[in-house]
């Protein structure tokens, strides 16, 4: 073995071993940093030898009073079975894995209880003691080095060191009398205070938590811990054990673009006292089968804009994303991609997708967010006039106009859901003509008066314009409107959304 003890070290080492830590607290506490001293058992054992101390104590199956267990192998085959038992119900498809350990606060008090031991029974410096304290190495690092590669083996996947795996496997040691020690601490140094009924009220009313007794900590020096904390510890007459193990995955993206083809669908599912007044919408639509694919726990829908319930999307469709969240299936392939489209497209006849479907990054979803401002839209609303134009030629003048600008007060319709400030739009170009009178068959609520006549314009706007009421002027509300720009009372009968302009997915 090539492990040399300094004469310091030594009697750290000695005086752990006696007060009844296991063997790797024992190197952790004298700073050794080599992960294979931990991990080779028989070097371990090697290590006890070594000492001078009777080292069979340290051998015996006995809670650690430093790690209550957690570095010893005692209480590993348990933990590890039941992570693994664990990973495998949740059956993450990921390959990689990041653990996260929360520990009890027992720990650290028996740590710095230790840290003060040594610097008294040795008499250290204050710069020694300092340097011991420093050169601690954390627990919870030590029990990676010791159980991830035995996890690594069980559960068939890698632990990632370097950068996070979106993989998060979270295990929550349990010690049964960490809530007496740490209350029985609190309650010590709340006697030492010169104000116990303040202190009491405070201790009583946050109870027993980490960050308060993380606080309380750092606001007590090693004096008063010590006489609040006294060694030798209580020796531990149980090991900790593990409590829940929780497995989740960071949230993917899937996006791609939709056409909505009916007149009488809402965007997302609609409530009424906890009833859902529509059967379908285009998120349910769209996510259902995405989510099931990939196993996903909930979904968000986000999309570029949205349509009225009445309005329909056409030609090359609104982008769309859906966020993912913990999904167990996150290897997604083209196959299942494309899958994924035949199987939505062939579940409903009002929302198809129009493009592949595509694995977004987040960068991806910044442009979904700000394509809604920066966007320019197409719409073709079929409109009608209230009474025959006197002069017939009036939609010529539309298609000359330009960059028309319109100021808009905020929509009656959804006065109560945004703001007052009226928004100026641009109008960018319009092309209006007289209807063909099959170009209205299909349209819901087409107005049968005699004196009606239809039109329908097509218009390239600004993102975020009124186009409903662009065309009929909302009392006044929008102005100009189409009733001004043609001097004849004008309603819209329809409208659809032609083209969103951009680059997605
Ligand atoms: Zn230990």
């Amino acid at each position: 073995m090539n492990f040399v003890l300094t004469e310091e070290e030594k009697k750290i080492f000695d005086l752990l071993t006696l007060e009844g830590c296991c063997l790797r607290c024992c190197l952790r506490f004298i700073g050794c940093r080599n992960p294979k001293h931990y991990q080779d058992v028989a070097e371990l054992e090697q290590l006890a030898k070594y000492s001078d101390v009777n080292k069979e104590s340290a051998l015996e199956e006995v809670p650690c009073i430093a790690c209550l267990g957690i570095l010893q192998s005692e209480i590993e085959e348990t933990v590890i079975k039941r992570i693994t038992e664990e990973v495998k119900i949740q059956n993450y498809d990921c390959t990689t894995f990041t653990c996260a350990l929360t520990i009890p606060i027992s720990l650290c008090l028996r740590e710095r209880s230790l840290h003060i031991c040594i610097a008294k029974k040795l008499d250290l410096t204050k710069d020694d003691y300092n340097n011991v304290k420093y050169r601690t190495q954390n627990i919870k690092d030590i029990w990676k080095w010791v159980v991830l590669p035995k996890l690594k083996n069980t559960i068939g996947k890698h632990a990632d060191l370097t950068t996070p795996s979106p993989f998060l496997l979270e295990i929550f040691f349990v010690y049964t009398h960490d809530e007496k020690e740490c209350c029985a601490l609190l309650d010590k140094l709340g006697n030492t205070n010169n104000k116990p009924s303040e202190r009491k009220k405070k201790h009583n009313s946050t109870k027993y938590s980490r960050k308060h007794i993380e606080s309380v900590l750092s606001n007590t020096s090693d004096e008063l811990f010590e006489k609040c904390y006294s060694f030798p510890l209580a020796k531990p007459n149980s090991f900790i054990h593990i409590g829940n193990v929780l497995c989740s995955h960071t949230s993917i993206f899937i996006g791609g673009r939709y056409n909505k083809l009916s007149r009488q669908l809402s965007q997302t599912p609609w409530f009424i006292n906890g009833e859902k007044k529509m059967e379908t919408s285009v998120q349910d639509i769209l996510c259902e089968p995405i989510t099931e694919a990939v196993k996903a726990e909930s979904i968000k829908f986000l999309s570029s804009g949205r349509e009225d319930v009445d309005v329909r999307n056409i030609n090359s469709g609104r982008p769309f994303a859906v966020e993912l969240i913990n999904p167990r299936i996150t290897n997604i392939t083209s196959e299942l991609l494309s899958n994924l489209v035949t199987i939505i497209n062939n579940s409903s006849t009002q929302v198809k997708v129009t493009t592949n479907l595509k694995l977004l990054s987040r960068d991806d979803l910044k442009k979904l967010k700000e394509g809604e401002n920066v966007k320019t839209k197409f719409y073709r609303a079929f409109c009608v006039c209230r009474s025959i134009p006197q002069d017939m030629s009036c939609l010529d003048n539309l298609n000359k106009l330009k960059n028309v600008k319109i100021v808009q007060k905020t929509p009656i319709r959804v006065l109560h859901r945004r703001p007052l400030t009226p928004r100026v739009r641009f109008i960018y170009d319009m092309r209006a003509r007289w209807a063909e009178p099959q170009e209205l068959k299909n349209l819901l609520n087409v107005p049968s008066d005699t004196d009606n006549t239809f039109f329908i314009l097509d218009v390239k706007t600004q993102a975020g314009t009124y186009v409903k009421e662009f065309v009929h002027g909302d009392f006044g509300r929008t102005k100009p409107s189409l009733c001004d720009l043609l001097n004849v009372e004008v309603d819209i009968v329809a409208l659809d959304v032609t083209g969103i302009n951009l680059s997605w997915p």
